[in-house]
């Protein structure tokens, strides 16, 4: 079938798109409309944390989906209840509100952080409201979320902006410390600074971050939408400094490729009053079925051992390939890594990388002078070599 036998102009534009429609996808693969097949380092963007179209997955889905799809937010369901209580078994925290995506969440954790604000006072009695966050973040697309991120230009995008989102900047704890008013109510990052371009944050700011917040009576609140769910090593961030913090939001892995996010927060902090939070869709047991067929998968013995492992071959292969072709060596944590390349050839590497013939490659270039690689949490060594070997390949045509 030809691409233009698709009316997709009737999508509302938002970004250049290739001729391309994706039809079939399995584990670490997706096949297009003329068959061509793809070899995915995108996954949906860190999305599907078991590849695509997982059998349990599948199950979760047919199950469920014959059992009950939504009975409204206003009654208990059985998944929402299980995936809240692993969620919580496995976590520093207590109470679990479910969302159906990453800036849902994160706006829920803005209205609890104010909320918990608005009890606690300045020592005038004024509420605060004010949240730290950071130049380069990323926290979603709402009004709220991109207030709150430290995006290039996107102060202005849709202005005005939500107020109180004063940025910091990552690592530099005085600069955080600089920020703090009677007004300020919390401090929300990324442990890793996914869109921003693989930026992790150190254990030591991480800590310095716990101690300044608890000294000046403020949250912690974490984003890990992205770096949640296994994706850097630890079931989530956090736990690669060894801190608690007080709210943490989820998103991407969870669902697996569905949409399903949570706000989970210290039972002290979980100051919802009835009315105040909710949603539609917020808990459907569709959904968190496959949260719980997701997490289930990641809780078994050895699985995180494995993310671990191919994580550290991901870096091991991307300093081979860093030496070889002079680029400027990696980051990231886990299996959420970025090659620096050194030099503004990214965009170029994705496009004939995903042009490739007999089979593609599809990577993705956060910056220009960045390839980040987000491959399924069960990725495989050999699917791990075949893209180094298949980069080479398209090096060698871009270095040209
Ligand atoms: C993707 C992402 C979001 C937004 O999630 P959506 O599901 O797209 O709304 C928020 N925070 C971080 C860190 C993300 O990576």
């Amino acid at each position: 079938m030809e691409f233009k036998e698709f009316d997709s102009n009737k999508l509302m534009y938002v970004t250049n798109r290739p001729d391309l429609v994706f039809t079939e996808g399995d584990g670490m693969w997706l096949t297009d409309h003329n068959g061509k097949r793809y070899l995915d380092y995108l996954q949906g963007w860190a999305v599907n944390a078991l590849g695509h179209a997982p059998q349990c997955i599948a199950d979760a889905l047919t199950e469920q989906g014959k059992k009950l799809i939504n009975p409204s937010p206003a009654f208990f369901n059985a998944p929402s209840i299980e995936l809240a209580n692993l969620l919580t078994e496995n976590s520093a925290f207590d109470r679990v509100f479910f969302a159906n995506s990453g800036a849902e969440a994160n706006e829920g954790a803005i209205k609890l952080a104010r909320k918990w604000g608005k009890k606690n006072p300045a020592t005038n009695g004024d509420a605060r409201f004010e949240i730290i966050t950071f130049k380069h973040s990323f926290h979603g697309r709402t009004i709220a979320t991109m207030s709150a991120s430290g995006k290039d230009g996107w102060d202005t995008m849709f202005a005005p902006q939500v107020p109180g989102f004063p940025k910091a900047t990552l690592n530099d704890l005085a600069s955080v410390e600089a920020l703090i008013t009677k007004h300020t109510v919390a401090v929300m990052l990324e442990p890793v600074q996914g869109e921003g371009g693989v930026i992790p944050a150190t254990k030591e700011f991480m800590q310095g971050l716990r101690r300044l917040t608890k000294q000046a009576n403020i949250l912690l609140i974490v984003d890990e939408v992205q770096s949640g769910m296994g994706r850097t090593g630890e079931l989530f961030g956090y736990q690669l400094s060894g801190i608690e913090p007080d709210i943490m939001t989820l998103g991407k892995g969870i669902g697996g490729g569905v949409p399903l996010a949570a706000l989970l927060a210290r039972e002290e902090i979980a100051c919802f009053e009835a009315g105040e939070q909710g949603g539609t869709y917020n808990g459907n047991p569709l959904m968190t079925a496959v949260g719980v067929a997701v997490i289930k998968e990641l809780l078994k013995p050895g699985f995180m051992d494995t993310v671990r492992e191919r994580g550290a071959y991901l870096r091991q292969r991307s300093l081979e390939i860093s030496e070889k072709y002079g680029f400027e060596g990696e980051r990231g944590e886990g299996l959420l890594r970025a090659l620096q390349l050194g030099r503004d050839i990214g965009p170029q590497i994705v496009e004939a990388a995903r042009n490739m013939e007999p089979v593609g490659l599809l990577l993705n270039s956060p910056r220009p002078n960045l390839l980040r690689f987000m491959p399924s949490l069960n990725v495989t060594k050999e699917e791990i070599d075949q893209m180094f070997a298949m980069l080479e390949e398209v090096l060698a045509k871009v270095e040209k």
